[in-house]
């Protein structure tokens, strides 16, 4: 039987509307709009499109949106002090940095500017470390939307044998905290993995963020498997896909995200729900 399609358009939409009606509710009742400011520098085409996307969702559900955009070669002084008058904005409740930065910029020294209350991203290390620690504060937006996604489908997460491919601090690091967190018993593959199909053949729950178009084909997959695509490639065609071979994985896996349409709306969503959550914050 081929796998069950989770959609995350459907849910998104789902999730954002409830945020909607949240985002309306505190503002009748509190007088406040959640507002999410976003800096972007350069001009990298991908970075404008998220960006372009981050705002359109914030109107969209009722939000404030505050957008600034830098040229690629401005000094990272202009923006830390940009951070700073958005940290002490009390009408700014969530600050972003869409990445990557230009080469000059120290992105650490950047991240760690944002008052950690308004790191909607959960990339400052105050919120990786209370991540950690159990006891998360702001979840990274994409493996926040995973988990989501994973709830939405109703999947057993106690025990289940959970493997991610990749180990970057924004997906697969906080991936694998997360589903620990769900007593998930979790292994994370990198590009050092010895044998990658070895460990993703055993996995009741794959998660791929590795950034290679089709590189986990339907013969790496557990029958029945979950499998979660985050990967986000360009085909030569122009056309988008992930790092899971849709394909031949949809006659093998039990559940199955497609890309495009799959964890990037969640991704969005959850950046909302972030947002709406430090606004919510504020109240005393
Ligand atoms: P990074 O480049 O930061 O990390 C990629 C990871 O993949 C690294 O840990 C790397 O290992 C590992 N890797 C590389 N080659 C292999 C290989 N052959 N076998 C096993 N592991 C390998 O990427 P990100 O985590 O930022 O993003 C991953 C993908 O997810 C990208 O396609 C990105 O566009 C997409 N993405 C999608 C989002 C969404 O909303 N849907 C949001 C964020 C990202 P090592 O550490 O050893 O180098």
């Amino acid at each position: 039987m081929p796998a069950q399609i989770i959609d995350g358009n459907v849910l998104a939409q789902a999730v954002r509307a409830e945020l909607a009606e949240k985002a309306a509710a505190l503002k009748a009742t509190q007088g406040i709009t959640p507002c999410l400011a976003v800096i972007l520098v350069g001009e990298d085409p991908a970075s404008q499109v998220y960006v372009r996307n981050k705002v359109a969702a914030c109107e969209k559900a009722g939000f404030a949106s505050l957008k600034f955009t830098y040229p690629a070669e401005v000094e990272p002084a202009a923006v830390l002090g940009k951070i700073a008058e958005l940290n002490a904005d009390p009408a700014v409740h969530g600050i972003l940095v869409q990445l990557p930065l230009p080469p000059h910029f120290d992105a650490d020294l950047v991240l760690e500017a944002i008052d950690p209350a308004k790191d909607v991203d959960g990339f400052h290390a105050e919120n990786v470390g209370a991540l950690m620690q159990g006891k998360p504060r702001f979840i990274p937006c994409t493996p926040y939307g995973v988990m989501k996604m994973l709830e939405s489908a109703g999947v057993p997460l106690k025990g289940a044998e959970a493997v991610i491919v990749g180990r970057s601090n924004i997906v697969g690091k906080p991936m694998a905290m997360l589903l620990l967190a769900q007593d998930c018993t979790v292994t994370l593959c990198h590009s050092r993995t010895q044998d990658l199909a070895f460990h993703t053949k055993r996995a009741d729950i794959l998660v791929a963020a590795v950034g290679r178009a089709k590189m986990i084909t339907g013969d790496m997959i557990k029958p029945g498997a979950v499998v979660i695509d985050v990967g986000i490639n360009r085909l030569p065609d122009g056309k988008l896909c992930g790092d899971v071979d849709f394909d031949s994985a949809k006659e093998v896996a039990g559940f199955l995200t497609p890309v495009p349409g799959g964890v990037g709306p969640m991704t969005i969503t959850m950046l909302l729900a972030n947002t709406l959550t430090a606004a919510e914050r504020t109240l005393p």
